[in-house]
């Protein structure tokens, strides 16, 4: 089994491969991308790719370093360390900026991957203050790497410093893939969760597993069906499926925005749109049933609410209130 292997992400790929075989080495990027799109093996590449002993540009997967970076044991490759939600206090950040000036043990560079940085809401603008320096300035010998879902969590003063690469969805085929050879399922279970979590491998994943995601996609497909039949009662249904569970009601209006964002790109650019809901045949109904004007009202809608429910609205009654809107919409 090759650790190294990538799917999809090519031109980014291409584009470090290309840097370092030049003798271009980045010293700080930033890899962005919705959760479950690989942002972190895709920095553990970058990180193999600086350090592989062949130096070709992309992990050889054989050499020492590489080894080491797949077990996660290679001494020149760190990551800060992180509170249970994954967030960092500026305290766990700060040892990196002076253990930099060190040079590294193992390797020709030290890289420092940090993963997930909009999770630290609080203290994500002060890190980025205090890697700013080792970002303007980097010695010879460091690569800094951050990752979060989407470019916003960056100050421009860091995004004009930084290679900057975008995670993308890879096709149906190569997730199903990747669930048959990394995840040993069985191409009927393959196929089901590539259908729920599209060209997103780590929603595939989820899916399998069975968590929130699943059962979050199984009340979106039910409020979308719903929705085409215009039918209050099971639009009710579906949204008490969710049991006022918060993060349940949360994925569910997730996943059905993103129906419903699909349904308009359909409307715009046609049945070949390229589309990444857990419900392709819902939003295609969608695209034809609904006019785009009443598609963007619906999207609205759901944003505000999924707001609410980040801002700890009572569950029961957004449920209610939800209901009386979606018919209405
Ligand atoms: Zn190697």
């Amino acid at each position: 089994m090759n650790n190294y292997k990538i799917y999809g992400n090519n031109s980014s790929k291409e584009l470090i491969t290309n840097m370092i075989s030049k003798g271009r080495e980045p010293h700080s990027l930033i890899i962005h991308g919705e959760k479950g799109l690989g942002k972190k093996k895709l920095a553990s590449w970058v990180a193999a790719a600086l350090l592989c002993e062949e130096g070709s540009g992309t992990p050889c997967g054989k050499c020492k370093s590489c080894r080491m970076i797949a077990e996660g044991a290679h001494p020149d490759v760190m990551s800060p360390k992180c509170g249970p939600k994954g967030n960092y206090m500026v305290d766990d950040i700060r040892p990196i900026v002076s253990d930099a000036v060190i040079a590294p043990t193992e390797s020709r560079m030290k890289v420092y991957i940090i993963p997930d940085l909009d999770r630290s809401v609080v203290t994500s603008v002060q890190i980025q203050n205090i890697l700013l320096k080792l970002i303007e300035e980097p010695p010879e010998h460091t690569a800094v790497i951050l990752t979060a879902s989407g470019r916003e969590t960056f100050l421009p003063t860091i995004l004009s410093r930084v290679i900057s690469i975008g995670a993308v969805p890879v096709s149906d085929a190569e997730s199903a893939e990747y669930l048959e050879v990394y995840e040993n399922a069985d191409p009927v279970s393959a196929a089901d969760a590539v259908s729920a979590g599209r060209g997103n491998i780590g929603r595939c994943i989820e899916y399998l597993n069975g968590g929130l995601f699943k059962s979050g996609v199984k009340a979106a497909r039910e409020l979308a069906r719903a929705a085409i039949n215009k039918n209050e009662y099971q639009i009710l249904l579906a949204l008490e499926q969710t049991d006022s569970s918060r993060p349940l009601l949360r994925e569910c209006l997730c996943l059905y925005s993103e129906i419903i964002r699909d349904s308009l790109r359909i409307r715009l650019e046609g049945e070949n749109a390229v589309t990444v809901s857990c419900d392709e045949g819902a939003a295609k109904h969608l695209a034809t049933a609904m006019t785009s004007e009443r598609a963007l009202a619906l999207y609205d809608i759901l944003c505000s609410y999924i707001t609410g429910i980040d801002s700890n609205s009572n569950t029961s009654l957004t449920i209610n209130s939800l209901c009386g809107m979606l018919v209405a919409t």
